[in-house]
């Protein structure tokens, strides 16, 4: 915990947990060593949580949430505001934990605070933006009111890869439309996914008990996370094997709740025959090797049509060559640490597969530690491992594409739809090709690593359900309540 020691008035006292108004250690028998993925360095040591204290972190948010619910706009908001100055006043503090305790290279710890801030600040005008509707009716003398209200309680479970960012998009909007919450983060990152933010939140003036956080295995309290009662709705962000056990829980089990999934991805990445291969090539190598590849919606797949392979192809290894594996801590450094060593062998077994089924590869090296070097690929045929699994890793297939039409159905060989890229010069001829695309979001001449905190984020197929982002989350975090009022007595038929 170097970097943070060193500034007074760090936060400190990660071994514990907010459940039930008060931090206090997990009573699991089982305990968690976080760690530095890139140094192997223990940064805390957390007593895990057990299923007694995430049913005490339920009952705590459950008994608070009306009190929240019914404070005045103005208090919720002045809370998230309250956070958005935190988040300038601790940048430094906030991004060394995300280099130290996910791996992130500087860069990307920097656009995932900046990330994180923009949602707290889009939050922040939700309290005045969550509104009913007077409805007409063909009833004579009746009034149709729809209300608009908090869900209650939300459960929030989010992945290692951005883990201050996927919890915070959930969490910040969820408080900010009354409801309580109880979060569990990944096991990787249990600071930057959930016990930091409590820390700022306490600091920011939330009442204690709105927001609890349990650290603890998938395995021990996972389904019991999502089974309890008490939570109207799981948020979960992670892998689509993980979500769709718990959608099924969720959705078939003894207490029906809603579910908003943002699930894996394996977003296409297209150049057309007419699009500008340096502009091209620099996107891809930021859109596939921006925190070694981990990220839902980094390209899997580099789709290039015929004409332009060949030159797109030296180009881009010649780009990617050129790219520093190491320290994350440095900012010329563009590939960081893999996460976990689990994660590791699983890219290194994909990259195996690939070449064993006929791939070359361009670009490549052996792992030190848990970095990985990029790995780039040709001769990818569709149905190759790396064309139909999502790599999450510093690994990178180029696919040629005979012609347009054959580029979109390239694109669309996937379960997945997250998110998407076409590279073209003419801008209309991009559009028409993006609304082709099976996916939530498709972006021309860009990367498809953007989330914006006002834009409807999210995916089709088996990428999820639901979207974050502006109105799309109020819809999300709300239920709404259909009351009508007849002024004028009724004449029924019998
Ligand atoms: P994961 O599914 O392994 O874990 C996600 C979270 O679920 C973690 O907090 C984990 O502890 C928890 N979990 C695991 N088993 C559980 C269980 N049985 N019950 C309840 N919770 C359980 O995913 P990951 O490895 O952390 O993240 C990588 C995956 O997440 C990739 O597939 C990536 O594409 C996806 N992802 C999606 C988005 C998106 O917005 N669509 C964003 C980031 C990551």
């Amino acid at each position: 915990m170097s970097d943070t020691k060193q500034s007074p008035g760090a936060y400190s006292g990660f071994e514990a947990q907010p459940i039930g108004g008060r931090w206090r250690t997990g009573r699991s028998t089982r305990s968690q060593t976080d760690t530095n993925p890139f140094n192997g360095e223990t940064l805390v040591e957390i007593p895990l949580a057990s299923v007694q204290d995430v049913d005490d972190a339920y009952e705590s948010a459950g008994a608070v949430q009306k009190a929240w619910a019914a404070t005045a706009p103005a208090e919720r908001a002045l809370v998230l505001h309250n956070v958005v100055r935190l988040f300038d006043a601790r940048r430094e503090e906030i991004i060394s934990w995300l280099i130290r305790e996910a791996g992130s290279t500087r860069l990307k710890a920097i656009i995932e605070w900046e990330s994180a801030r923009a949602i707290t600040l889009e939050a922040a005008s939700f309290p005045y933006r969550a509104a009913g509707r007077i409805l007409t009716s063909d009833i004579a003398g009746k009034e149709n009111r729809i209300y608009r209200r908090p869900l209650g309680v939300i459960g929030i479970i989010s992945p290692w890869n951005f883990p201050l960012h996927l919890t915070q998009r959930s969490l910040a909007p969820a408080l900010a439309l009354g409801n309580a919450v109880v979060v569990k983060p990944a096991s990787d990152t249990p600071v930057s996914g959930g016990l930091l933010l409590a820390k700022i939140f306490e600091e920011a003036g939330l009442p204690s008990g709105v927001l609890n956080v349990t650290v603890g295995a998938g395995s021990e309290i996972g389904d019991h996370f999502v089974e309890h009662p008490l939570p109207r709705l799981i948020s979960f962000t992670g892998s689509t094997a993980v979500g769709r056990g718990i959608g099924r829980i969720a959705m078939g089990g003894t207490h029906i709740k809603r579910v908003a999934l943002e699930l894996g991805g394996n977003s296409p990445f297209v150049v057309l025959d007419d699009a500008d291969v340096d502009l091209a090539v620099r996107t891809a190598v930021f859109g596939r090797f921006l925190h070694q590849g981990q990220i839902c919606m980094s390209i899997n797949r580099i789709i290039v049509d015929d004409s332009l392979h060949d030159t797109f192809v030296e180009r881009f290894v010649e780009h990617v060559r050129g790219l520093k594996t190491g320290d994350p801590n440095d900012i010329k450094t563009a590939v960081g640490p893999i996460i976990n060593a689990s994660q590791l062998h699983g890219i290194v077994d994909r990259i195996e597969q690939a070449k064993r089924d006929g791939a070359r590869m361009m670009v490549g090296g052996e792992p030190d530690g848990q970095l990985l070097p990029p790995h780039v690929f040709t001769d990818v045929s569709p149905d190759n491992v790396l064309a139909r699994e999502e790599s999450f890793g510093p690994v990178v297939p180029i696919l040629r594409a005979r012609n347009e039409d054959d580029a979109l159905l390239l694109a669309n060989a996937t379960d997945y739809g997250l998110s998407s890229a076409v590279f073209t010069d003419d801008l209309e001829r991009g559009v028409r090709f993006a609304q082709a695309v099976e996916a939530g979001m498709t972006h021309v001449n860009d990367t498809p690593l953007i989330d914006e905190a006002h834009a409807a984020f999210g995916g089709e197929k088996n990428s999820g359900i639901g979207r974050f982002g502006g109105e799309w989350i109020i819809d999300e975090f709300t239920s709404t309540h259909w009351i009508s009022v007849q002024h004028t007595p009724r004449a029924y038929p019998f």
